[in-house]
């Protein structure tokens, strides 16, 4: 088959790029990937105990644009899901992000005193950062930032990050909310949901279209050459007159010239336990205590029945190309540092007019999975409207 396009990385990104490429366009398209399956680090699978986890850490599905939500509804049905998360601080189990019920359990003595100062200051359902808090005129409420920041943030952020929180982007540390309300659930969004049969299986309908080929366990390197003089690309050494669509690592694209974008990593520890349920919920955060951050039980997020259990603990750690455990760029370091060396390289991107290059790799930014799609339906728009202007 003679492709117009070919899309390197078959994550959600380059998977709705070719299906809409070939849905909307009738374009024949290459779609291809080092690893062995689709569906990049979404990618979800049935382990040896028959239970439905997810490879590369938790993935929850919300956002707050219907047109994404719909645009995946026509490849799955969804199970409602809304993610929770506690944090184990001390001896207690408390809502995270921080709120009304978190305060009764973590502050006691407190709690009346802090109650009034917050009903006083805030609305009822307000979400307010403590960044903001500290700037209280009031002792508590300013209290009450410093102890989330002590108690939640700061040391599961250099666990995270292995930085300190002044040597990373003010705007972590901003973003850092406590609700004033009941609300359990750690992420606000309309439309909170889990594909009803997995991820990879919304995936596969996705690809479905035989003007799709998805080459896999193939590094893009062994079919593509870019010679950046001419600004050309060659396919299995013949030049390639169609596009491509880039969404693996821009500093790699173009052989790291300028340096390499750092990366965080993560080592994913998977366990069985033969038990019904581990733990009290999805996820357990343990910002203080034990090397890892996080343990996450998958039956919660998929709803799956069965008789035992499977679980996740994430250690975060340095990402190391050469290092087996430590391979997988997880996480782009927000560092203002690192926005300019990518700027660099967003500069050389600019001048390829045939390669799109876009994903959390190729923008070397951390991306939900709705914003990832939304981008790819904008560019596809764009190609609409370029198409209909010729
Ligand atoms: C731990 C963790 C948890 C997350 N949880 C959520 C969540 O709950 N909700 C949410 O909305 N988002 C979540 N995300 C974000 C989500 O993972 C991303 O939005 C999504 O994976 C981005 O898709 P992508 O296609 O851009 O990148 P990827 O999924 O990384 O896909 C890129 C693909 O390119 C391939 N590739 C790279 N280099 C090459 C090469 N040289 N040759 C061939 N192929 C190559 C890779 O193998 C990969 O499959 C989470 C991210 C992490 C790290």
């Amino acid at each position: 088959m003679a492709y117009d396009y070919i899309i390197v990385g078959a994550g959600i990104a380059g998977i709705t790029a070719a299906e809409q490429l070939a849905n909307v366009f009738n374009k024949k398209v290459l779609l291809i990937d080092k690893r062995d399956h689709i569906g990049g680090n979404c990618y979800d699978y049935y382990d040896e105990h028959g239970i439905l986890v997810h490879k590369y850490g938790p993935h929850i599905f919300h956002t707050d644009s219907q047109r994404v939500f719909e645009y995946l509804s026509l490849y799955t049905t969804w199970n409602v899901y809304n993610h929770k998360v506690l944090g184990k601080i001390g001896d207690v189990l408390a809502p995270i992000p921080f709120n009304l019920i978190s305060i009764e359990k973590c502050l006691v003595d407190e709690r009346d005193a802090l109650f009034y100062s917050l009903f006083e200051h805030y609305e009822i359902n307000e979400e307010v950062t403590i960044l903001e808090m500290r700037k209280s005129d009031d002792e508590l409420i300013r209290g009450l930032a410093n102890y989330v920041y002590e108690n939640v943030f700061l040391h599961y952020t250099q666990k995270q990050w292995d930085l300190s929180p002044e040597e990373l982007d003010p705007s972590v540390t901003s973003r850092v909310p406590v609700r004033i309300s009941y609300d359990c659930r750690y992420f606000t969004d309309k439309y909170q949901r889990m594909p009803a049969n997995g991820y990879t299986v919304m995936f596969e309908n996705m690809l479905s279209n035989h003007n799709i080929n998805i080459l896999l366990e193939k590094d893009y390197h062994e079919i593509l050459d870019v010679d950046f003089e001419s600004g050309k690309i060659y396919f299995y050494d013949e030049e390639f007159k169609g596009k491509i669509v880039f969404t693996g690592m821009i500093d790699e694209f173009f052989d790291y010239r300028y340096g390499s974008l750092p990366y965080r990593s993560l080592v994913l520890v998977d366990e069985h336990v033969d038990e019904r349920f581990f733990q009290t919920n999805a996820t357990i955060n343990y910002p203080n205590d034990y090397h890892f951050t996080r343990i996450t039980e998958y039956k919660y997020i998929t709803g799956q029945e069965a008789p035992s259990t499977s679980i996740q603990l994430e250690y975060p750690t340095k990402y190391d190309p050469n290092v087996s455990e430590a391979s997988i760029p997880y996480y782009p370091i927000p560092q203002e540092k690192n926005h300019e060396l990518y700027n660099k390289y967003r500069l050389l991107a600019d001048e390829f007019e045939n390669v799109k290059f876009i994903g959390r790799l190729a923008e070397y930014k951390y991306l939900n999975m709705d914003k990832v799609v939304e981008e790819v339906l904008d560019w596809i728009q764009e190609c609409m409207e370029d198409e209909l202007e010729e």
